[in-house]
Protein backbone atom coordinates (compact mmCIF):
# COMPACT_ATOMS: atom_id res chain seq x y z
CA UNK A 1 0.00 0.00 0.00
CA UNK A 2 1.19 3.37 -0.70
CA UNK A 3 -0.43 5.36 1.95
CA UNK A 4 0.87 8.50 2.70
CA UNK A 5 3.04 8.32 6.08
CA UNK A 6 0.19 10.34 7.90
CA UNK A 7 -2.89 7.96 7.22
CA UNK A 8 -0.56 4.56 7.17
CA UNK A 9 -0.78 4.86 11.10
CA UNK A 10 -4.84 5.46 10.75
CA UNK A 11 -5.24 3.04 8.28
CA UNK A 12 -3.89 0.52 10.18
CA UNK A 13 -5.79 1.28 13.25
CA UNK A 14 -8.87 0.69 11.36
CA UNK A 15 -8.41 -2.37 9.68
CA UNK A 16 -7.32 -4.05 13.11
CA UNK A 17 -10.75 -2.90 13.95
CA UNK A 18 -12.99 -4.51 11.67
CA UNK A 19 -10.42 -7.58 11.73
CA UNK A 20 -12.68 -10.14 13.16
CA UNK A 21 -15.33 -11.68 12.48
CA UNK A 22 -18.46 -9.84 13.72
CA UNK A 23 -21.47 -11.26 15.20
CA UNK A 24 -24.87 -9.33 15.91
CA UNK A 25 -25.18 -6.83 18.43
CA UNK A 26 -28.61 -7.63 20.55
CA UNK A 27 -29.19 -5.56 23.77
CA UNK A 28 -25.82 -4.39 23.96
CA UNK A 29 -24.13 -8.04 23.54
CA UNK A 30 -22.08 -9.10 20.85
CA UNK A 31 -23.45 -12.24 20.18
CA UNK A 32 -21.72 -15.39 17.72
CA UNK A 33 -23.89 -15.71 14.59
CA UNK A 34 -24.71 -19.07 13.59
CA UNK A 35 -23.83 -20.35 9.98
CA UNK A 36 -21.06 -19.88 7.52
CA UNK A 37 -20.10 -16.57 8.31
CA UNK A 38 -20.19 -13.74 5.09
CA UNK A 39 -16.32 -12.61 3.81
CA UNK A 40 -16.29 -8.14 3.42
CA UNK A 41 -14.08 -7.40 0.70
CA UNK A 42 -12.11 -4.18 0.22
CA UNK A 43 -13.22 -3.26 -3.33
CA UNK A 44 -10.08 -1.60 -3.85
CA UNK A 45 -7.76 -4.97 -3.56
CA UNK A 46 -10.37 -7.63 -3.92
CA UNK A 47 -9.27 -8.82 -0.60
CA UNK A 48 -10.67 -10.14 2.91
CA UNK A 49 -10.75 -7.29 5.38
CA UNK A 50 -13.26 -9.27 7.82
CA UNK A 51 -16.59 -10.90 8.39
CA UNK A 52 -20.19 -10.71 9.37
CA UNK A 53 -22.79 -13.30 10.34
CA UNK A 54 -25.65 -14.34 8.29
CA UNK A 55 -28.31 -13.41 10.37
CA UNK A 56 -31.89 -14.84 9.61
CA UNK A 57 -35.38 -14.96 11.47
CA UNK A 58 -33.84 -16.29 14.47
CA UNK A 59 -31.60 -13.61 15.17
CA UNK A 60 -34.26 -10.66 13.85
CA UNK A 61 -36.49 -12.10 16.46
CA UNK A 62 -34.39 -11.61 18.99
CA UNK A 63 -33.57 -8.57 18.00
CA UNK A 64 -36.77 -6.97 17.86
CA UNK A 65 -37.64 -8.51 21.05
CA UNK A 66 -34.72 -6.22 22.50
CA UNK A 67 -35.69 -3.52 20.74
CA UNK A 68 -39.84 -4.00 22.01
CA UNK A 69 -38.58 -4.68 25.80
CA UNK A 70 -36.68 -1.35 25.85
CA UNK A 71 -38.95 0.81 24.01
CA UNK A 72 -41.63 -0.14 26.68
CA UNK A 73 -39.35 -0.25 29.56
CA UNK A 74 -39.64 2.79 32.22
CA UNK A 75 -36.38 3.98 31.47
CA UNK A 76 -37.07 4.94 28.20
CA UNK A 77 -40.14 5.85 28.11
CA UNK A 78 -39.84 7.88 31.70
CA UNK A 79 -36.47 9.53 29.38
CA UNK A 80 -36.96 13.23 29.36
CA UNK A 81 -36.51 14.16 25.30
CA UNK A 82 -33.86 16.28 26.66
CA UNK A 83 -31.66 13.35 27.84
CA UNK A 84 -31.93 11.62 24.31
CA UNK A 85 -30.69 15.02 22.63
CA UNK A 86 -27.76 14.73 25.50
CA UNK A 87 -26.69 11.03 24.74
CA UNK A 88 -26.82 11.45 20.64
CA UNK A 89 -24.38 15.09 21.44
CA UNK A 90 -22.60 12.37 23.30
CA UNK A 91 -22.63 10.37 20.50
CA UNK A 92 -21.87 13.17 17.71
CA UNK A 93 -18.91 13.99 20.19
CA UNK A 94 -17.95 10.36 20.12
CA UNK A 95 -18.16 10.13 16.18
CA UNK A 96 -16.17 13.12 15.88
CA UNK A 97 -13.14 11.63 18.26
CA UNK A 98 -12.96 8.66 15.91
CA UNK A 99 -13.17 10.83 12.90
CA UNK A 100 -10.34 9.60 11.04
CA UNK A 101 -10.49 6.00 11.84
CA UNK A 102 -14.10 5.90 10.87
CA UNK A 103 -13.21 7.58 7.66
CA UNK A 104 -10.74 4.92 7.02
CA UNK A 105 -13.01 2.08 7.70
CA UNK A 106 -15.35 3.63 5.24
CA UNK A 107 -12.35 3.91 2.70
CA UNK A 108 -11.20 -0.25 3.53
CA UNK A 109 -15.08 -1.14 3.66
CA UNK A 110 -16.54 0.99 0.31
CA UNK A 111 -13.75 1.94 -1.33
CA UNK A 112 -14.44 5.46 -1.38
CA UNK A 113 -11.56 7.70 -0.92
CA UNK A 114 -10.25 8.97 2.24
CA UNK A 115 -10.71 12.94 2.01
CA UNK A 116 -14.30 12.57 0.56
CA UNK A 117 -14.70 9.96 3.31
CA UNK A 118 -13.98 12.21 6.07
CA UNK A 119 -15.77 14.95 4.68
CA UNK A 120 -18.70 13.26 3.08
CA UNK A 121 -19.20 9.72 4.80
CA UNK A 122 -18.19 10.80 8.55
CA UNK A 123 -18.59 14.75 8.89
CA UNK A 124 -22.18 14.79 7.28
CA UNK A 125 -22.56 11.85 9.87
CA UNK A 126 -21.93 14.06 12.76
CA UNK A 127 -23.69 16.91 10.99
CA UNK A 128 -26.95 14.94 10.83
CA UNK A 129 -26.68 13.40 14.50
CA UNK A 130 -26.17 17.29 16.01
CA UNK A 131 -29.07 18.33 13.91
CA UNK A 132 -31.50 15.03 14.59
CA UNK A 133 -30.64 15.57 18.32
CA UNK A 134 -31.92 18.97 18.29
CA UNK A 135 -35.62 17.29 17.10
CA UNK A 136 -35.46 15.42 20.54
CA UNK A 137 -37.11 18.23 22.63
CA UNK A 138 -38.97 19.94 19.66
CA UNK A 139 -41.48 17.33 18.78
CA UNK A 140 -44.51 18.72 19.35
CA UNK A 141 -47.71 18.81 18.73
CA UNK A 142 -50.42 21.82 18.36
CA UNK A 143 -53.26 22.72 19.96
CA UNK A 144 -56.66 22.59 17.98
CA UNK A 145 -59.15 25.23 17.52
CA UNK A 146 -62.12 23.02 18.42
CA UNK A 147 -65.99 23.66 17.16
CA UNK A 148 -66.65 24.60 20.96
CA UNK A 149 -64.02 26.15 22.85
CA UNK A 150 -64.71 26.29 26.37
CA UNK A 151 -66.18 22.99 26.58
CA UNK A 152 -63.35 21.44 24.82
CA UNK A 153 -59.86 21.45 24.55
CA UNK A 154 -58.27 20.04 21.75
CA UNK A 155 -54.55 19.06 21.15
CA UNK A 156 -52.34 17.06 18.99
CA UNK A 157 -49.30 14.97 19.99
CA UNK A 158 -46.29 13.43 18.54
CA UNK A 159 -45.45 9.75 19.63
CA UNK A 160 -42.83 7.60 18.66
CA UNK A 161 -43.93 5.31 16.26
CA UNK A 162 -41.89 2.34 18.58
CA UNK A 163 -39.51 -0.66 17.41
CA UNK A 164 -37.90 0.95 13.65
CA UNK A 165 -36.13 -1.45 11.06
CA UNK A 166 -33.57 0.87 9.47
CA UNK A 167 -32.38 -1.14 6.33
CA UNK A 168 -29.26 0.80 4.96
CA UNK A 169 -27.61 0.22 1.55
CA UNK A 170 -23.96 0.05 0.72
CA UNK A 171 -22.73 3.21 -1.06
CA UNK A 172 -22.81 5.60 2.10
CA UNK A 173 -23.29 3.51 4.46
CA UNK A 174 -21.90 5.34 7.61
CA UNK A 175 -23.60 8.53 7.13
CA UNK A 176 -27.41 6.85 5.59
CA UNK A 177 -26.94 4.82 9.35
CA UNK A 178 -25.84 7.94 11.11
CA UNK A 179 -28.73 10.03 9.84
CA UNK A 180 -31.14 7.14 10.33
CA UNK A 181 -30.39 5.97 13.56
CA UNK A 182 -30.38 9.93 14.78
CA UNK A 183 -33.99 10.68 13.57
CA UNK A 184 -35.24 7.37 15.29
CA UNK A 185 -33.50 7.17 18.64
CA UNK A 186 -34.46 11.40 18.77
CA UNK A 187 -38.00 10.54 18.17
CA UNK A 188 -37.95 8.16 21.13
CA UNK A 189 -37.60 4.68 19.02
CA UNK A 190 -35.72 1.86 19.32
CA UNK A 191 -33.81 0.19 16.57
CA UNK A 192 -33.24 -2.67 14.74
CA UNK A 193 -30.48 -1.97 11.99
CA UNK A 194 -29.08 -4.21 9.13
CA UNK A 195 -26.59 -2.70 7.78
CA UNK A 196 -25.40 -3.86 3.83
CA UNK A 197 -24.02 -7.15 3.27
CA UNK A 198 -21.01 -5.52 1.30
CA UNK A 199 -20.22 -2.22 3.50
CA UNK A 200 -21.56 -3.33 6.90
CA UNK A 201 -18.46 -2.57 9.13
CA UNK A 202 -19.03 1.51 10.27
CA UNK A 203 -22.71 0.51 10.73
CA UNK A 204 -21.09 -2.03 13.59
CA UNK A 205 -18.62 0.29 15.14
CA UNK A 206 -21.78 2.67 15.65
CA UNK A 207 -22.92 0.41 17.60
CA UNK A 208 -20.20 0.34 20.05
CA UNK A 209 -20.49 4.13 19.93
CA UNK A 210 -24.26 4.18 20.67
CA UNK A 211 -23.26 2.24 23.80
CA UNK A 212 -20.44 4.18 24.58
CA UNK A 213 -22.58 7.06 24.57
CA UNK A 214 -24.43 5.55 27.00
CA UNK A 215 -27.76 4.90 25.44
CA UNK A 216 -29.78 1.82 27.29
CA UNK A 217 -29.08 -1.76 25.85
CA UNK A 218 -31.75 -2.49 23.30
CA UNK A 219 -32.03 0.86 21.81
CA UNK A 220 -29.83 0.02 18.84
CA UNK A 221 -29.63 -3.85 17.57
CA UNK A 222 -27.65 -4.54 14.56
CA UNK A 223 -28.75 -7.94 12.86
CA UNK A 224 -26.20 -8.75 9.56
CA UNK A 225 -26.65 -10.71 6.63
CA UNK A 226 -28.12 -10.96 3.24
CA UNK A 227 -31.13 -8.74 2.19
CA UNK A 228 -32.70 -11.33 0.93
CA UNK A 229 -32.39 -13.54 4.64
CA UNK A 230 -31.41 -10.98 7.43
CA UNK A 231 -33.49 -8.09 5.85
CA UNK A 232 -36.48 -10.00 4.42
CA UNK A 233 -36.75 -11.49 7.87
CA UNK A 234 -36.68 -7.77 9.48
CA UNK A 235 -39.84 -6.81 6.92
CA UNK A 236 -41.94 -9.41 7.72
CA UNK A 237 -41.45 -9.38 11.19
CA UNK A 238 -45.03 -8.53 12.78
CA UNK A 239 -43.18 -6.60 15.92
CA UNK A 240 -41.77 -3.92 13.56
CA UNK A 241 -43.61 -0.57 13.34
CA UNK A 242 -41.93 1.04 11.16
CA UNK A 243 -39.45 0.58 8.56
CA UNK A 244 -37.15 2.86 6.94
CA UNK A 245 -35.28 1.81 4.26
CA UNK A 246 -32.81 2.87 1.47
CA UNK A 247 -31.78 1.03 -1.45
CA UNK A 248 -33.04 0.10 -5.05
CA UNK A 249 -36.41 0.50 -6.40
CA UNK A 250 -36.96 -2.98 -6.89
CA UNK A 251 -36.52 -3.61 -3.44
CA UNK A 252 -38.84 -0.80 -1.84
CA UNK A 253 -41.23 -2.32 -4.40
CA UNK A 254 -41.62 -5.46 -2.37
CA UNK A 255 -41.35 -4.33 1.43
CA UNK A 256 -44.23 -2.29 0.57
CA UNK A 257 -45.70 -5.38 -0.81
CA UNK A 258 -44.87 -7.43 1.81
CA UNK A 259 -45.93 -5.04 4.63
CA UNK A 260 -49.24 -4.14 2.42
CA UNK A 261 -50.81 -6.91 5.00
CA UNK A 262 -50.00 -5.57 8.12
CA UNK A 263 -49.93 -1.81 7.25
CA UNK A 264 -46.47 -1.22 8.79
CA UNK A 265 -45.57 2.44 8.29
CA UNK A 266 -42.76 2.48 5.78
CA UNK A 267 -40.36 5.24 4.15
CA UNK A 268 -38.71 4.76 1.36
CA UNK A 269 -35.28 6.33 -0.17
CA UNK A 270 -34.95 4.71 -3.56
CA UNK A 271 -33.12 5.23 -6.91
CA UNK A 272 -32.10 8.40 -9.17
CA UNK A 273 -31.74 9.66 -12.74
CA UNK A 274 -30.97 13.09 -11.72
CA UNK A 275 -31.15 15.53 -14.53
CA UNK A 276 -28.72 18.28 -14.53
CA UNK A 277 -29.57 21.37 -16.63
CA UNK A 278 -26.64 24.06 -18.10
CA UNK A 279 -28.06 27.20 -19.11
CA UNK A 280 -26.09 30.27 -21.63
CA UNK A 281 -25.66 32.37 -18.97
CA UNK A 282 -24.58 29.37 -16.33
CA UNK A 283 -20.76 29.93 -14.93
CA UNK A 284 -18.77 27.50 -16.91
CA UNK A 285 -15.75 27.70 -14.41
CA UNK A 286 -18.35 26.57 -11.56
CA UNK A 287 -20.36 24.48 -13.37
CA UNK A 288 -17.66 22.48 -14.65
CA UNK A 289 -16.22 20.51 -11.68
CA UNK A 290 -19.58 20.37 -9.89
CA UNK A 291 -21.17 18.51 -12.42
CA UNK A 292 -18.20 16.25 -12.91
CA UNK A 293 -18.47 15.33 -9.24
CA UNK A 294 -21.92 15.39 -9.21
CA UNK A 295 -21.65 11.91 -11.26
CA UNK A 296 -18.17 10.72 -10.48
CA UNK A 297 -17.85 11.65 -7.05
CA UNK A 298 -18.07 7.92 -5.28
CA UNK A 299 -17.63 6.68 -8.62
CA UNK A 300 -21.45 7.56 -9.33
CA UNK A 301 -22.80 5.47 -6.71
CA UNK A 302 -24.76 8.31 -5.33
CA UNK A 303 -28.60 8.06 -5.81
CA UNK A 304 -29.02 11.60 -6.25
CA UNK A 305 -25.86 11.75 -8.86
CA UNK A 306 -26.77 14.16 -11.95
CA UNK A 307 -26.81 11.20 -14.68
CA UNK A 308 -28.61 13.43 -17.35
CA UNK A 309 -27.12 16.14 -18.68
CA UNK A 310 -28.83 18.71 -20.90
CA UNK A 311 -26.62 21.23 -22.26
CA UNK A 312 -27.44 24.40 -24.31
CA UNK A 313 -26.81 24.50 -28.02
CA UNK A 314 -24.61 27.57 -27.11
CA UNK A 315 -22.36 26.16 -24.34
CA UNK A 316 -22.46 22.53 -25.36
CA UNK A 317 -18.81 22.25 -26.99
CA UNK A 318 -17.25 24.35 -24.58
CA UNK A 319 -18.96 22.41 -21.75
CA UNK A 320 -17.85 18.84 -22.84
CA UNK A 321 -14.59 19.62 -23.23
CA UNK A 322 -14.39 21.21 -19.58
CA UNK A 323 -16.09 17.96 -18.95
CA UNK A 324 -14.10 15.67 -20.32
CA UNK A 325 -10.45 17.28 -18.74
CA UNK A 326 -11.78 17.36 -15.65
CA UNK A 327 -12.70 13.59 -15.87
CA UNK A 328 -9.17 12.52 -17.47
CA UNK A 329 -7.29 14.58 -14.72
CA UNK A 330 -9.26 12.48 -12.01
CA UNK A 331 -7.09 9.57 -10.26
CA UNK A 332 -8.87 6.67 -10.21
CA UNK A 333 -7.09 4.27 -7.59
CA UNK A 334 -7.55 2.63 -4.00
CA UNK A 335 -9.18 5.63 -1.39
CA UNK A 336 -6.17 4.98 0.80
CA UNK A 337 -3.56 5.96 -1.44
CA UNK A 338 -2.96 10.49 -1.70
CA UNK A 339 -4.41 11.94 -4.29
CA UNK A 340 -6.58 9.53 -5.49
CA UNK A 341 -10.14 11.43 -6.49
CA UNK A 342 -12.50 8.11 -7.65
CA UNK A 343 -12.45 4.63 -5.42
CA UNK A 344 -13.59 1.56 -6.69
CA UNK A 345 -16.88 0.40 -7.63
CA UNK A 346 -18.54 -2.21 -4.59
CA UNK A 347 -18.09 -5.22 -5.69
CA UNK A 348 -17.89 -7.52 -9.06
CA UNK A 349 -21.08 -7.80 -9.81
CA UNK A 350 -21.53 -3.78 -9.56
CA UNK A 351 -18.29 -3.43 -11.97
CA UNK A 352 -20.12 -6.07 -14.29
CA UNK A 353 -23.49 -3.93 -13.83
CA UNK A 354 -21.93 -0.78 -15.24
CA UNK A 355 -19.87 -2.28 -18.13
CA UNK A 356 -22.69 -3.59 -19.36
CA UNK A 357 -24.63 -0.49 -19.49
CA UNK A 358 -21.18 0.86 -21.58
CA UNK A 359 -21.74 -1.64 -23.79
CA UNK A 360 -25.66 -0.71 -24.34
CA UNK A 361 -24.86 2.40 -24.88
CA UNK A 362 -22.37 1.90 -27.38
CA UNK A 363 -24.50 -0.55 -28.80
CA UNK A 364 -27.32 1.67 -29.36
CA UNK A 365 -25.27 4.70 -30.99
CA UNK A 366 -23.94 6.64 -28.27
CA UNK A 367 -20.50 8.36 -28.70
CA UNK A 368 -17.87 7.59 -25.99
CA UNK A 369 -16.21 11.40 -25.58
CA UNK A 370 -14.19 10.05 -22.27
CA UNK A 371 -13.95 6.75 -20.09
CA UNK A 372 -15.47 3.77 -20.63
CA UNK A 373 -13.46 1.27 -19.92
CA UNK A 374 -12.28 -0.55 -16.57
CA UNK A 375 -8.34 -0.29 -15.94
CA UNK A 376 -6.49 -4.65 -15.71
CA UNK A 377 -5.64 -4.37 -12.51
CA UNK A 378 -7.17 -5.57 -9.24
CA UNK A 379 -10.34 -3.78 -7.96
CA UNK A 380 -13.57 -2.76 -9.15
CA UNK A 381 -12.30 0.29 -11.12
CA UNK A 382 -14.22 1.87 -14.17
CA UNK A 383 -13.59 4.71 -15.65
CA UNK A 384 -15.04 7.85 -15.69
CA UNK A 385 -17.53 7.88 -18.92
CA UNK A 386 -19.44 10.34 -20.76
CA UNK A 387 -21.29 9.44 -23.53
CA UNK A 388 -22.72 12.05 -26.09
CA UNK A 389 -25.31 11.65 -29.13
CA UNK A 390 -27.57 10.09 -26.87
CA UNK A 391 -31.21 9.61 -27.37
CA UNK A 392 -33.88 10.13 -25.12
CA UNK A 393 -35.11 5.87 -25.46
CA UNK A 394 -31.23 4.37 -24.88
CA UNK A 395 -30.85 2.38 -21.79
CA UNK A 396 -28.68 4.90 -20.52
CA UNK A 397 -30.25 8.09 -20.43
CA UNK A 398 -33.09 5.80 -18.88
CA UNK A 399 -31.78 3.47 -16.24
CA UNK A 400 -30.20 4.02 -12.57
CA UNK A 401 -26.42 2.74 -13.50
CA UNK A 402 -25.19 4.00 -10.37
CA UNK A 403 -21.61 4.12 -11.74
CA UNK A 404 -19.38 6.84 -13.02
CA UNK A 405 -21.08 7.42 -16.49
CA UNK A 406 -22.78 10.73 -17.44
CA UNK A 407 -25.58 11.05 -20.41
CA UNK A 408 -25.05 14.23 -22.21
CA UNK A 409 -28.01 15.93 -24.37
CA UNK A 410 -28.27 19.14 -26.22
CA UNK A 411 -31.09 21.73 -26.02
CA UNK A 412 -31.81 24.65 -27.83
CA UNK A 413 -35.19 25.24 -26.91
CA UNK A 414 -35.78 28.48 -24.88
CA UNK A 415 -39.39 27.45 -23.33
CA UNK A 416 -38.77 26.55 -20.28
CA UNK A 417 -41.85 24.35 -20.33
CA UNK A 418 -40.77 22.14 -22.93
CA UNK A 419 -36.88 21.57 -21.41
CA UNK A 420 -38.68 20.69 -18.15
CA UNK A 421 -40.56 17.87 -19.69
CA UNK A 422 -37.79 16.62 -21.33
CA UNK A 423 -35.95 16.65 -17.75
CA UNK A 424 -38.99 14.87 -16.49
CA UNK A 425 -39.08 11.92 -18.90
CA UNK A 426 -38.24 9.93 -16.07
CA UNK A 427 -39.66 7.25 -13.67
CA UNK A 428 -37.70 8.62 -10.66
CA UNK A 429 -38.02 12.15 -9.65
CA UNK A 430 -35.34 12.47 -7.25
CA UNK A 431 -32.98 15.81 -7.77
CA UNK A 432 -32.51 17.97 -10.25
CA UNK A 433 -29.69 20.60 -10.42
CA UNK A 434 -30.06 23.59 -12.86
CA UNK A 435 -27.20 25.90 -13.72
CA UNK A 436 -28.21 29.87 -14.23
CA UNK A 437 -27.75 33.58 -13.41
CA UNK A 438 -30.71 33.80 -14.09
CA UNK A 439 -33.16 34.59 -11.53
CA UNK A 440 -36.23 33.66 -13.58
CA UNK A 441 -34.94 30.55 -15.19
CA UNK A 442 -34.29 29.88 -11.62
CA UNK A 443 -37.77 29.89 -10.16
CA UNK A 444 -39.54 28.78 -13.21
CA UNK A 445 -37.17 25.37 -13.31
CA UNK A 446 -37.55 25.19 -9.36
CA UNK A 447 -41.37 24.87 -9.72
CA UNK A 448 -41.56 23.07 -13.22
CA UNK A 449 -38.98 20.37 -12.51
CA UNK A 450 -40.72 16.75 -11.13
CA UNK A 451 -38.23 15.87 -8.49
CA UNK A 452 -37.96 16.08 -4.36
CA UNK A 453 -34.96 18.83 -4.58
CA UNK A 454 -33.89 21.04 -7.28
CA UNK A 455 -30.58 22.50 -6.62
CA UNK A 456 -29.71 26.13 -8.15
CA UNK A 457 -25.66 26.43 -9.05
CA UNK A 458 -24.62 23.95 -6.77
CA UNK A 459 -25.38 20.65 -4.96
CA UNK A 460 -24.83 19.08 -1.94
CA UNK A 461 -26.80 17.78 1.46
CA UNK A 462 -28.33 20.54 3.36
CA UNK A 463 -29.80 18.55 6.56
CA UNK A 464 -32.45 21.05 7.75
CA UNK A 465 -34.49 20.64 4.30
CA UNK A 466 -35.66 17.23 3.80
CA UNK A 467 -34.86 14.73 1.03
CA UNK A 468 -36.63 12.44 -0.92
CA UNK A 469 -37.88 11.40 -4.01
CA UNK A 470 -41.07 12.21 -6.58
CA UNK A 471 -42.26 9.30 -8.36
CA UNK A 472 -39.91 5.67 -8.29
CA UNK A 473 -37.55 7.76 -6.27
CA UNK A 474 -39.46 6.82 -2.93
CA UNK A 475 -41.97 7.54 -0.60
CA UNK A 476 -41.32 9.97 2.69
CA UNK A 477 -38.87 12.32 3.48
CA UNK A 478 -35.42 11.75 5.42
CA UNK A 479 -34.09 15.41 6.96
CA UNK A 480 -36.03 18.49 8.41
CA UNK A 481 -38.39 18.11 10.92
CA UNK A 482 -40.36 15.69 8.51
CA UNK A 483 -36.91 13.43 8.73
CA UNK A 484 -37.88 12.76 12.80
CA UNK A 485 -41.64 12.72 12.29
CA UNK A 486 -41.38 10.28 10.04
CA UNK A 487 -40.63 8.03 13.20
CA UNK A 488 -43.29 9.21 15.15
CA UNK A 489 -47.14 9.10 15.05
CA UNK A 490 -49.78 12.14 15.25
CA UNK A 491 -52.62 11.54 18.04
CA UNK A 492 -55.42 13.93 18.40
CA UNK A 493 -56.70 14.17 21.70
CA UNK A 494 -59.92 15.81 23.42
CA UNK A 495 -61.17 16.51 26.60
CA UNK A 496 -64.04 18.05 27.74
CA UNK A 497 -64.91 20.08 30.55
P1 LIG B 1 -30.52 -2.91 -2.33
O1 LIG B 1 -31.97 -2.60 -2.42
O2 LIG B 1 -30.01 -4.08 -3.06
O3 LIG B 1 -30.07 -3.10 -0.83
C1 LIG B 1 -30.29 -2.14 0.17
C2 LIG B 1 -30.41 -2.82 1.52
O4 LIG B 1 -31.58 -3.64 1.49
C3 LIG B 1 -29.25 -3.75 1.87
O5 LIG B 1 -29.02 -3.71 3.25
C4 LIG B 1 -29.79 -5.12 1.47
O6 LIG B 1 -29.21 -6.17 2.19
C5 LIG B 1 -31.25 -4.97 1.83
N1 LIG B 1 -32.15 -5.86 1.09
C6 LIG B 1 -31.97 -6.40 -0.15
N2 LIG B 1 -33.04 -7.17 -0.47
C7 LIG B 1 -33.90 -7.09 0.56
C8 LIG B 1 -35.19 -7.64 0.80
N3 LIG B 1 -35.80 -8.44 -0.06
N4 LIG B 1 -35.80 -7.32 1.96
C9 LIG B 1 -35.22 -6.50 2.84
N5 LIG B 1 -33.99 -5.97 2.68
C10 LIG B 1 -33.35 -6.25 1.54
O7 LIG B 1 -29.79 -1.57 -2.77
P2 LIG B 1 -28.22 -1.33 -2.88
O8 LIG B 1 -27.78 -1.98 -4.16
O9 LIG B 1 -27.56 -1.69 -1.60
O10 LIG B 1 -28.15 0.25 -3.00
C11 LIG B 1 -28.17 0.92 -4.20
C12 LIG B 1 -29.52 1.57 -4.39
O11 LIG B 1 -29.82 2.42 -3.29
C13 LIG B 1 -29.54 2.47 -5.61
O12 LIG B 1 -30.71 2.22 -6.34
C14 LIG B 1 -29.57 3.87 -5.01
O13 LIG B 1 -30.14 4.83 -5.84
C15 LIG B 1 -30.32 3.66 -3.76
N6 LIG B 1 -30.04 4.73 -2.80
C16 LIG B 1 -31.01 5.65 -2.54
C17 LIG B 1 -30.77 6.70 -1.67
C18 LIG B 1 -31.82 7.73 -1.39
O14 LIG B 1 -31.69 8.43 -0.39
N7 LIG B 1 -32.85 7.86 -2.19
C19 LIG B 1 -29.53 6.80 -1.03
C20 LIG B 1 -28.57 5.84 -1.32
C21 LIG B 1 -28.84 4.80 -2.20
Amino acid sequence: MMESTGNAAIFEQARARIARPFGHFINGLWEAGSGEPIAVVNPATEQPIGSIAAGGEAEVDRAVAAARQRFESAEWTRMPAAERERLLLRLADLVERDHDELAAIETLDNGMPFAPARMMAVGSAISAIRYNAGWARRMTGEEAPVSVPGRWHGYTSREPLGVAALIVPWNAPFAITCNKVSAALAAGCTVVLKPAELAPMSGLRLAELVQEAGFPDGCLNVVTGLGAQAGAALVRHPGVDKISFTGSTATGQSILRETAGRLTRVSLELGGKSAVLVFPDADLEKAIPAVAMGIFGNSGQVCAAGSRLFLHDSVFDRFVTGLVDFAEKLMVGPGDQPGVALGPLISAGQKERVMGYIAAGKAEGAQIATGGSAPDEPGYFVKPTIFVDTRPDMRIVREEIFGPVLSVMRFSDDNLENLARQANDSIYGLSAYVWTRDLSTAHAMARYLRAGSVKVNGSGMEFALPFGGFKQSGIGRENGREGVEAFTEKKSVMIGW
